[in-house]
């Protein structure tokens, strides 16, 4: 009778779903009732509007009047805030915790995304939050020091108590820069253990908030009982349902929907037996077009104008026409990505200088004269990555290449652009034996000899599917390395120009 019912939502299309999770029947004696909203929001990017979605001042109207209407709603976020965007690249996500203050956020879950800029970073940002993050599928070894973040989180609502907990993927690991000093707990054991403590605290509702891949929520909701709402994020889907007893909201990504989920619930008796009786009710709600709120858009306006102030200094022009399309990047070497791969191995005094094309965002073109800014260079390389340098050997080297031009066929993000560095290779071989002539610096590659390799540290440590490089030497490593733009900047402004010579 209660299927899974799951709606997929095309960006400004609103669904309202409605279900019955426990049903009643008979005779009842009615104790107390309320009605608890909450309101979900995960996975920002753009503080402002956007074309065709809004942005936080729109997200602020749609949140003020969901609490007109349920005033004692409780406003939730599902991870990945302070990183990636232009804005939080140079900020490292402060404009983003102000943001989240002035809409009087309630408690948030960490995503992978708080530790793109390493944990102290996050635990800055922590501390500057009016409002509780929980983690409660983090351990921290003896050495570090404590996050700011919480386990759990309790709410009363009337006479009601909601307990929060949440979670983090265990990916985090892979997926940013948390360091060595946090560990990432099962998901499955810990929701077990923070159910029982929650109820051990008299919560009447358990609330589970998720940075996890979509399948994780299923499992949790299959897997664990008690949990009668997950409030996630991650994935960027815009959907909501049930699964068995449990429901599942994610609103989508970069504040195209405000997620809305309003929870009816009593205290029954039936044959003697007190229960809880839950009757859901959902809706996302789509920011575009909502008119926005005047306090926050002039908030955002004040960020935007320190950010332009910031960006649009000019750090050198181009001789040459560029090409950054994402089809290019990914499948040639082109001059912007070789002069990428110089700077880096210019900044870290390396015989080869390698980066991955999926790392390069500008999707453009730039006519051969362009003076190009901070900003140009920001939105080439957006991801906050820093130049690294390894100790590779020439058989290694080698395996890198035959990686990078592994999938070149499906425009993979993995393709290469090196400085120092040149190859042949033939798309139609087999993978893995398609790189012919490997020449570092004007010899043939020598399969024993050591080189020194710059780098990001996203595929350093093996991001791309570049897990040869995972357990090489460091020699500078990601807590010494330069922000990736700022390598392109510097090096650019002392050559002045971008030139077609390698
Ligand atoms: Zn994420």
């Amino acid at each position: 009778m209660f299927g899974s019912l799951f709606h997929r939502l095309n960006r400004n299309v609103q669904i309202v779903g409605v279900g019955l999770l426990l049903a009643s029947v008979g005779s009842e004696a009615f104790a107390q009732s309320a009605r608890l909203t909450f309101l979900h929001s995960n996975d920002m990017g753009e503080i402002g509007a956007k074309p065709g979605y809004g942005g936080f001042p729109e997200l602020a109207t749609l949140i003020k009047r969901e609490r007109e209407r349920s005033p004692s709603a409780i406003t939730t976020f599902g991870g990945d805030l302070i990183s990636p965007s232009l804005m939080s690249g140079l900020s490292h996500g402060v404009e983003m915790i102000s943001m989240m203050n002035a809409v009087k956020m309630d408690v948030a879950v960490l995503g992978n995304h708080e530790f793109d800029f390493g944990p102290a970073i996050t635990r800055e940002r922590i501390a500057q939050s009016n409002f509780p993050w929980l983690a409660s599928n983090i351990t921290l070894k003896p050495s570090e020091a404590p996050l700011g973040s919480k386990k759990l989180y309790v709410k009363k609502v009337g006479d009601f108590t909601v307990g929060f907990f949440g979670l983090l993927t265990q990916e985090t690991i892979d997926l940013s820069s948390p360091g060595e000093g946090i560990l990432f707990d099962d998901v499955i054991e810990t929701a077990k253990k923070s159910i029982a403590e929650l109820k051990a605290q008299g919560a009447d509702i358990i609330v589970a908030l998720t940075h996890l891949d979509y399948q994780n929520d299923l499992r949790l909701a299959r897997e664990v009982k008690g949990i009668t709402l997950i409030l996630g994020g991650h994935d960027h889907r815009a959907i909501a349902g049930t699964e068995g007893r449990t429901v599942i909201l994610q609103a989508g990504s970069d504040l195209r929907y405000l997620g809305v989920v309003d929870l009816e619930i009593a205290r029954k008796e039936k044959r003697g037996k007190k229960y809880l009786s839950v009757v859901p009710s959902w809706k996302l709600l789509a920011t575009a077009g909502v008119p926005a709120d005047a306090e926050i858009k002039s908030a955002v306006a004040a960020f935007e104008k320190t950010l332009d102030k910031k960006l649009d200094i000019a750090v050198g022009k181009t001789d040459v026409a560029l090409d950054t399309k994402r089809a290019s990047v990914r499948t040639k070497q082109t001059i912007f990505g070789g002069f990428i791969a110089k700077a880096m191995r210019h900044e870290v005094n390396a015989d080869v200088g390698f980066t991955n094309g999926g790392g390069i965002r500008g999707d453009r073109e730039y006519k051969e004269g362009t003076v190009l800014t901070r900003k140009d260079i920001l939105k080439e390389l957006p991801f906050g990555n820093v130049t690294v340098s390894l100790k590779v050997t020439g058989a290694q080297l080698t395996e890198l290449v035959e990686h990078s031009v592994s999938k070149v066929e499906d425009a993979a993000g993995r393709f290469g652009h090196y400085a120092g560095l040149s190859y042949r290779y033939d798309v139609t071989k087999a993978v893995g034996s398609r790189v012919q002539n490997i020449d570092v610096n004007g010899q043939p590659i020598d399969a024993v000899k050591v080189y020194v390799l710059a780098t990001n540290d996203y595929v350093a440590k093996g991001g791309d599917g570049y897990a040869m490089l995972k357990a090489v030497p460091r020699i500078v490593d990601k807590s010494a390395g330069t922000l990736m733009a700022t390598t392109v900047m510097n090096y650019l402004e002392a050559q002045g120009a971008i030139t077609a010579a390698e």
